[in-house]
């Protein structure tokens, strides 16, 4: 089968190779189409420390399953989305439904072969029925909208008035989406890329604030104030500076980008200002099915999001997402 391979830094290529056997407890799928992460990019940069190549990676998908289910419950045909994130079963936060922190979790597309491919293997119990409403270009969100969905569950009670996103890549327009939803009227979204913020105000942020370093703080004010709620999209040294600096006092801010490491700015203001900072990160089980309901519920939200490109070309568009990506939000490889 034609496989897009991960096989050396900025390198990605098709390669010819064996139509996967399914383990005990698993189905194999045919790819229907497979959305690129920021993650994959990161690995595609060589910044991802879990992405080792060569490697097929690829976590945002739905497919058709070749054969019926062991059990008969799923017939060959049947379009699924499938959750690529598994926990080990065994540990307490598995126990407790947060496969999230689970420390033996496993992802398709990262610890095992993803869906850059013509087939991919997965387990019987990851498999999530699509409605017809959903097409394949849709149903890549499912995985990157359950981290929106996940994130909503942190939202105060009740709701905001207004929020800043800081970042509008496809985790912040999905951020974007699932505040509306919560009843946050006002939502001000900053970004260095003035194309994105375009698709941002479409998504229905009241406003956009192109990031520039040091004037951003002072925009933001003027246009929204000090901020309640703030969500860290990029996860920089210096948005989550501009986070602590402009979150009004008692505010909230959700740190889900995780580009660096580094940590910047007037610590003292999470002090005076009585700040809470909480992380979110990935999604369980449960925020998957949530995701999948919302796509279900709006399939057009979501349409408009993603362009499909060929798998072949897969080399050309993680470049072009490297360098200019403009407005595309979220590209799906159909192979
Ligand atoms: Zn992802
Ligand atoms: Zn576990």
């Amino acid at each position: 089968m034609k496989s897009l391979v991960y096989v050396a830094n900025h390198r990605v290529e098709i390669q010819e190779r064996p139509v996967p056997d399914p383990g005990p407890g698993e189905v194999l799928l045919k790819v229907a189409s497979a959305g690129i992460c920021g993650s994959d990019v990161d690995g595609f940069l060589g910044r991802s420390r879990k992405r080792i190549p060569p490697l097929v990676m690829g976590h945002e998908f739905s497919g058709t399953l070749v054969q019926d289910t062991d059990d008969g419950s799923l017939k060959a045909g049947q379009r699924v989305s499938v959750l690529p994130l598994r926990g080990c079963g065994a540990c307490g936060y598995c126990a407790s439904g947060r496969t999230n922190m689970c420390p033996g979790r496993v992802l398709i597309g990262m610890d095992v072969p993803g869906a850059f491919a013509e087939y991919v293997t997965a387990p019987r119990d990851a498999l999530y029925p699509l409605p017809d409403k959903v097409s394949a270009a849709e149903a890549v969100f499912a995985e990157p909208l359950a981290n929106g969905i996940h994130l909503s569950r942190l939202l105060p009670s009740p709701i905001s008035e207004s929020a800043l996103v800081l970042g509008t890549g496809t985790i912040g327009l999905l951020a974007i989406a699932v505040l509306k939803r919560a009843g946050v009227r006002t939502i001000v979204a900053t970004d260095t890329n003035a194309a994105r913020l375009g698709v941002a105000r479409e998504m229905g942020a009241a406003a956009g604030v192109l990031a520039s370093r040091p004037e951003t703080a002072s925009t933001i004010e003027e246009t929204i104030g000090k901020a309640p709620l703030i969500i860290d999209c990029i996860g920089r040294a210096e948005t989550r500076a501009l986070g602590i600096e402009v979150a009004a006092p008692g505010g909230l801010v959700i740190w889900i980008g995780q580009y660096d490491g580094e940590m910047a700015g007037e610590a003292r203001d999470v002090t005076t200002k009585e700040l809470t900072i909480r992380g979110s990160y990935g999604y369980t089980t449960d925020d998957f099915e949530q995701s999948l309901m919302m796509i279900g519920d709006e399939p057009a939200t979501f349409r408009r999001l993603v362009m499909l490109e060929p798998l072949e070309k897969g080399q050309q568009i993680f470049e072009m997402l490297v360098s200019k990506p403009g407005a595309t939000v979220k590209v799906a490889l159909v192979p």
